[in-house]
């Protein structure tokens, strides 16, 4: 995911779908916007169905990749999976801190910097996810809350590692809910990302670094999301499942 600035539309399937009902999704997107040029795609199916997943998309430009891993390496965690056993079956990316990792499993801030270190180390890609909950933004702590992710999530990151991340701001009250940030929500907070990057790391790596929004990205919205000038994609929940619905966002602004 090293293009700079390319639009990037990425689908987090979550605990969703049959196999049947994956193979299917991943076939449909295939003949829908598989050979897309002007945007780069990308789905997060269950760790079950990443192998069947892989297989039907071999050679596409959709790329596959894993919700979640655990940082370790191989050992005794059950039922936890790892960046070397994702990156054998030829997953090339990963989601780090998704909110609801954070706030449903309960991932601390530590953890996900040792997850986006370990799937980095291994040489996977990674959509590190940071928001903030409502009544974070109601006490007007959306960007201490977001730089703090930051500051944590990157703490082992150098800039020349900076082209291997991408980032998806998901204000957690806006996941799931049907209730969308506001195009000029989401550009503010986006900006101020741009800008803390650039202090911490360089205007230049700032450029190019893909900065996402997640939170009931619809073909409806999806237009106006991307008007903002530091929205460079999506990530897409619920609408991810339908192709129809995946397929439009993909080729918004058509
Ligand atoms: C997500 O899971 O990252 C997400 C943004 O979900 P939804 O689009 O359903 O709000």
């Amino acid at each position: 995911m090293s293009n700079a600035r390319r639009p990037l539309i990425a689908g987090n399937w979550k605990m969703n779908l049959t196999l049947a009902e994956a193979v299917a999704l991943a076939d449909g997107l295939k003949r829908r916007i598989g050979r897309l040029r002007n945007v780069d795609l990308a789905i997060a199916p269950s760790f079950l169905y990443l192998a069947p997943v892989l297989g039907r998309l071999a050679g596409e430009r959709i790329r596959v990749g894993g919700q979640d891993l655990h940082a370790g390496e191989y050992g005794a965690f059950t039922s936890a999976v790892s960046a070397p056993q994702l990156k054998s079956l030829g997953v090339t990316f990963v989601l780090a801190g998704h909110s609801e990792r954070r706030h449903v499993f309960g991932d601390t801030d530590a953890q996900v910097s040792q997850k986006v270190d370990a799937a980095l180390a291994h040489g996977l890609e990674v959509i590190l996810c940071i928001g903030e909950t409502l009544d974070e933004r109601d006490a007007k702590d959306t960007f201490a809350v977001c730089e703090r992710q930051l500051v944590t999530g990157l703490a082992n990151v150098t800039e020349d590692m900076l082209h291997r991340v991408t980032l998806a701001y998901e204000p957690v009250w806006a996941i799931g809910t049907g209730r969308t940030a506001s195009p000029g929500q989401a550009q503010e907070v986006h900006r101020h990302v741009r800008e803390w990057i650039a202090e911490q790391y360089s205007e230049a790596a700032a450029q190019q670094l893909r900065i996402l929004y997640g939170g009931s990205v619809k073909p409806e919205n999806v237009d106006a999301l991307m008007d903002g000038a530091d929205v460079d994609g999506a990530l897409v929940g619920g609408a991810s499942l339908d192709v129809d619905k995946f397929s439009k966002i993909a080729t918004f602004g058509s």
